[in-house]
């Protein structure tokens, strides 16, 4: 655990100040649940908080409560930057380096004079002025809390706040099923019901929001679900044509590499999905036990991201990076085979 400078944070938020908000690009619900938490905190205590994304957001987070305050800062540039330089201070929410937020939005950063204060969980952070960054918390909502609480300003959660951050521990834990998963988890989740947060209605917001194009992209996916033998490993691909066939939308295949993950015995999984507009295969590895797919991701396919949930991208077409894939997971049978005892 890396706390830098909290305490003059403290200091420095006793006055009033401007502030900006920002998650990592393609944001999900511990990015937006965190922002939007802090957001609506940090108003309470009389400052004036913005939350710019680098970009858009699936539907299922959308009812969010102060959602429609979002800047975008591919979309509502001059809003974005407008409100960045009138900014005293910037929070980075959920990610560990400036380049997760897009390379256009990371240089306009990089240009940015003003402090920044990290609030993170993934590894390896980069340095900033101010820094709260732990990789045993289950999310960056759960350190949203840890920071209100930090402040003794329990008092000052609401409804409003304790539903985004109910949603994005939700959404990180799987619903609150992974080791990351602790009874002080439990407690804060408790806390947050208490302090007004709809658990019922917040999890049919989130998970029982399908269309039926969603539903019938992971038929597909399913379809194309494979094993790669003794290598305890299954992935899945989807190519833009079954993206486009399926009328595939933003926030349509998150969660989908967790059922390769559900096959008995399966302790690496992987989802390849071409994007060619971006020119990448996106890859979404999860793993259980032992096998970090973080340096895996990182090793060989650009990214990163946590020991059982990471990303990365891969250059090559759709059929050469499942062969590159599947020579590198030949190389770890052994490791994988041991990865995780049930
Ligand atoms: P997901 O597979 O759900 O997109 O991401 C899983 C985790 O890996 C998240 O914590 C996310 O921040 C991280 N991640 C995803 N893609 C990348 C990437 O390209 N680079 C890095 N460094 N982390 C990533
Ligand atoms: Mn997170």
């Amino acid at each position: 655990m890396i706390l830098k400078n909290f305490e003059d944070l403290t200091v420095y938020l006793n006055s009033p100040r401007n502030i900006v908000i920002i998650g990592h690009r393609n944001p999900d619900g511990d990015a937006v649940g965190s922002t939007l938490g802090l957001k609506h905190y940090l108003d309470k205590k009389g400052h004036t908080a913005n939350v710019v994304m680098p970009n858009e957001y699936p539907d299922f987070l959308h009812w969010l409560p102060g959602s429609d305050t979002v800047k975008r800062f591919d979309h509502q540039n001059n809003q974005s930057v407008k409100a960045l330089e009138k900014s005293d201070i910037v929070f980075l929410l959920d990610f560990n380096a400036l380049h997760r937020v897009g390379d256009d939005m990371k240089n306009t950063l990089e240009k940015y004079k003003n402090d920044f204060a990290l609030i993170d969980h993934h590894q390896q952070p980069d340095d900033f002025k101010y820094m709260y960054s732990d990789t045993a918390m289950s999310s960056t909502c759960e350190m949203v809390y840890n920071f209100i609480e930090m402040n003794n300003d329990v008092d000052l959660i609401d409804e409003n706040i304790a539903t985004c951050i109910y949603t994005g521990i939700m959404t990180d834990t799987g619903s609150f099923r992974f080791r990351s998963t602790t009874s002080k988890t439990h407690q804060i989740i408790a806390t947050l019901i208490d302090k007004g947060a709809k658990n019922d209605r917040i999890h049919n917001n989130v998970y029982d929001a399908n269309s039926y194009g969603r539903l019938q992209l992971l038929g597909q996916a399913l379809t194309n679900l494979k094993i790669v033998e003794d290598c305890h490993t299954a992935f899945i691909t989807l190519t833009q044509e079954e993206k486009n066939k399926f009328n595939f939308e933003k926030g349509d295949t998150e969660g989908v590499v967790n059922y390769a993950l559900s096959v008995k015995g399966i302790n690496l999984a992987a989802i390849f999905i071409e994007d060619v507009e971006q020119g990448i295969i996106k890859i979404s590895f999860r793993s259980k036990g032992k096998f970090s797919v973080n340096q895996f991701a990182r090793k060989y396919f650009s990214g990163g991201g946590h020991d059982n949930a990471a990303g990365g991208k891969s250059l090559d077409n759709m059929q050469d990076t499942i062969v590159k894939f599947t020579t590198l997971v030949n190389n770890y049978k052994q490791e994988l085979a041991t990865s995780y005892e049930a």
